[in-house]
């Protein structure tokens, strides 16, 4: 069975093109399953009987199905989904006055392992497919219209979600291929049709990817600094290892040429007595000096077997001050969803982890 939510335009219009379809039917499908959010092909009326007909034959719309669905007090609600092979993940909605923000995954699990990060702790098992991404938007949507959600702009008949952020499990730029695809259904106005400014991908900082991407579809960045040197930022972020600070604040400056936004938002998660001297603070000022940039600063979220803490608020607020008198915008990100584990970080999904099985295994068999 071929899965249509794995097809944007271009796919789509290949895959049509090879049936000997016109090409406009692939916008009639996409608008189908991307606007009207339908699940089924004999429901797309307007396309042509003998069209329905073969697609119903061999093509089905199937998104992961649901395995939890939590609501927190402040309305975050997080829905763990099914991706097959006992790997589950999770995706977050997070509602706001003037819009909803949908936080995606990118992978189940994630390899690269950043010291204070509950998914990287689980070891890394597999890239999602478009299907799996762009289902996520696709549902949460679909849920949300579902149980009668009210907004201003959903009253005006447009989707739920408002924007998208890549910054549920996994990086995304390390799974780049269906990452873009799927954004490129995001963007695309046969679909969700959402600017690119209200899709943010966040990357601990994939260099070469992140020049790709500003060819590939440029959106709005993130990146994931929380360091002020290489040292601290070895440490916490081993990716740093094979791409240091230089290179990647260069790589945020070429991306600035091209982007959507004319600033790269740098995300600092606060942990205590790690990163958060005022000293600390000012060699941050120091480093992205050529690089427009805001910051936005994420109180640590702790999960279980955590060696860090989260900073003060005292801290925090005194790191911030740091910033703003240097002219820098710096925002404290408000912690949604804590008391369902959806806020920033806590992620964990189930990633059945096949190295550390081994390892297990290893150990095992060592010691019979
Ligand atoms: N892999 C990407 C995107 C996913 S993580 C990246 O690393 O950027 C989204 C953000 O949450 C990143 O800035 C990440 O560093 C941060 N984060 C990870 N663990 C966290 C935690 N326990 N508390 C707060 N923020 C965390
Ligand atoms: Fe992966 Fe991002 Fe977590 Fe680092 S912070 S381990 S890159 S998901």
């Amino acid at each position: 069975m071929i899965n249509l939510l794995d097809f944007d335009h271009d796919a789509l219009t290949a895959l049509f093109a090879e049936r000997g379809e016109k090409p406009f039917r692939a916008r009639q499908t996409l608008r189908w399953i991307h606007r009207r959010l339908v699940d089924r092909v004999e429901a797309m009326s307007d396309l042509a009987k003998s069209t329905r007909e073969t697609l119903a034959r061999d093509a089905e719309i199937h998104a992961p199905a649901v395995v939890r669905d939590s609501v927190a007090t402040d309305g975050t609600r997080k829905w763990l989904l099914d991706v097959g092979g006992a790997n589950a993940i999770e995706t977050v909605y997070i509602p706001e006055d003037d819009r909803g923000t949908l936080c995606v995954s990118s992978q189940a699990g994630c390899a690269l392992d950043c010291a204070f990060c509950s998914t990287g702790k689980q070891g890394f098992n597999r890239n999602l497919s478009v299907a799996e991404i762009i289902g996520q938007l696709w549902h949460a949507n679909r849920a949300l219209l579902a149980d009668g959600v009210t907004t201003p702009w959903v009253e005006q008949g447009r989707h739920p979600i408002t924007n998208v952020v890549m910054m549920g499990m996994g990086e995304p730029l390390a799974n780049f291929d269906n990452v873009v695809a799927a954004m490129r259904i995001m963007l695309d106005d046969d679909a969700y049709g959402l600017s690119r400014r209200r899709v943010t991908l966040s990357t601990s900082g994939l260099v070469p990817a992140i020049d790709r991407l500003s060819e590939a579809c440029p959106v709005a960045l993130a990146v994931s600094l929380h360091a002020p040197d290489d040292a601290l930022r070895d440490a916490l972020v081993p990716i740093n290892r094979k791409y240091p600070l230089s290179s990647l604040l260069a790589a945020c400056v070429r991306y600035i040429e091209r982007a959507p936004r004319d600033f790269v938002t740098f995300e600092y998660v606060m942990l205590d007595r790690v990163n958060d001297a005022p000293e600390q603070a000012h060699r941050l000022v120091a480093l992205v000096r050529d690089v427009p940039c805001k910051f936005n600063l994420i109180p640590f979220n702790p999960f279980p077997n955590t060696e860090f803490r989260t900073s003060s608020r005292n801290r925090i607020v005194a790191f911030q001050h740091v910033l703003q008198e240097a002219g820098l915008v710096a925002t404290v990100r408000r912690t949604r969803g804590e008391d369902i584990d959806a806020a920033c970080g806590q992620l964990a999904g189930q990633v059945q982890d096949k190295t550390r099985r081994r390892a297990h295994r290893i150990h095992a068999v060592a010691a019979s």
